[in-house]
């Protein structure tokens, strides 16, 4: 029995050592980035579809790293809900942008909201709404300029917990999106059963909308599908001019995506924001 415990592919594997050796030190550095402040918050607009005009924007986080230079996020953030680094990272992107929200409205420029990306792991955790609340006490932001987006997966199991905390987000005044939807375990009980107000259409069905019947027919029952529901519709990964169009034609609200503007730095969306249409 004893023979039998021990696994020989995980002591005697050297590709197993050298990519638990690359990911513990990828850990390590990641933690230092969190603690001293080597993440940035980058800022991708989204327009109302019919006239360009800048509605919000959804922070998007970078790790400009020593030697690497910026990292993107697809890169580190499962790395960050494997070792637990999910709960400081999120909770440095929600401080980052409420605080950016406070000193531009103290410079007394409009505002408009900020999305913030909310992973499963940190939407269900049971500090989630605790820390959310002190950080607006905090930067002395309202509620009201923030927007959640989850995805599918946070939703699907937990029907009490996802109620309770929708029910705290919204109580803050913060509003709530469905990120990426069609990609996950869809399943349209849920838009039902809880309160969403944005539907972000993932980009993968955009990319090929004006030359795929299926993803065009797709595109149109969703912004339906929303509307009927009461809710906004997001597409995204907009990239070209047809594909606007497209949206634009099946009453789609609002866009995001590389045809306005890529994620930029805090100070260039401000410029944008000035002149508040993006033609
Ligand atoms: P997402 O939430 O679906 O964000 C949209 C992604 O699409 C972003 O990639 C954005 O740069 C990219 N994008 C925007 N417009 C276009 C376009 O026209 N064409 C194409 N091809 N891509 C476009 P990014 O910034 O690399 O982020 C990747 C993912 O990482 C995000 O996907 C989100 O799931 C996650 N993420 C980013 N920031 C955060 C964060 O602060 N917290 C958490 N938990 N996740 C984050
Ligand atoms: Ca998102
Ligand atoms: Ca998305
Ligand atoms: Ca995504």
């Amino acid at each position: 029995a004893k023979q039998k415990s021990i696994n020989r592919y995980e002591f005697f594997n050297p590709v197993m050592d050298i990519e638990a050796f690359k990911k513990f030190s990828l850990e390590k550095d990641l933690r230092k980035a969190i603690e001293e402040n080597h993440l940035e918050v980058y800022y991708q607009p989204r327009v109302c579809a019919k006239t360009g005009r800048i509605l919000s924007a959804e922070a998007l986080v970078r790790w400009n790293h020593s030697e690497w230079g910026m990292v993107a996020p697809a890169d580190f953030i499962p790395l960050a809900e494997e070792t637990g680094l999910i709960a400081p990272l999120s909770e440095w992107v929600e401080r980052a942008v409420c605080s950016q929200l406070k000193s531009w409205q103290e410079q007394g420029i409009s505002l408009v909201p900020i999305s913030i990306n909310v992973s499963a792991h940190r939407f269900l955790s049971k500090n989630f709404i605790s820390t959310i609340k002190k950080t607006l006490e905090q930067t002395q932001l309202e509620g009201k300029w923030l927007e959640m987006e989850i995805t599918e997966t946070s939703i699907l199991d937990n029907q009490e917990l996802v109620d309770s905390t929708i029910t705290e987000i919204k109580k803050l005044g913060i509003k709530i999106s469905l990120d990426d939807f069609g990609t996950g375990y869809s399943s349209l009980a849920y838009l039902t059963r809880f309160k969403v107000d944005v539907l972000k259409i993932d980009k993968s069905f955009i990319r090929d909308v004006t030359i795929n019947q299926a993803n065009a027919t797709v595109v149109k029952t969703i912004i339906h599908l929303a509307h009927g529901l009461g809710m906004r519709v997001v597409a995204e990964g907009v990239e070209t001019k047809e594909q606007l169009t497209f949206v634009k034609q099946q009453n789609c609200d609002e866009v995001q995506g590389y045809l306005f503007s890529k994620p930029i730095v805090f100070e260039d969306f401000l410029r944008l924001l000035a002149n508040r249409i993006i033609t």
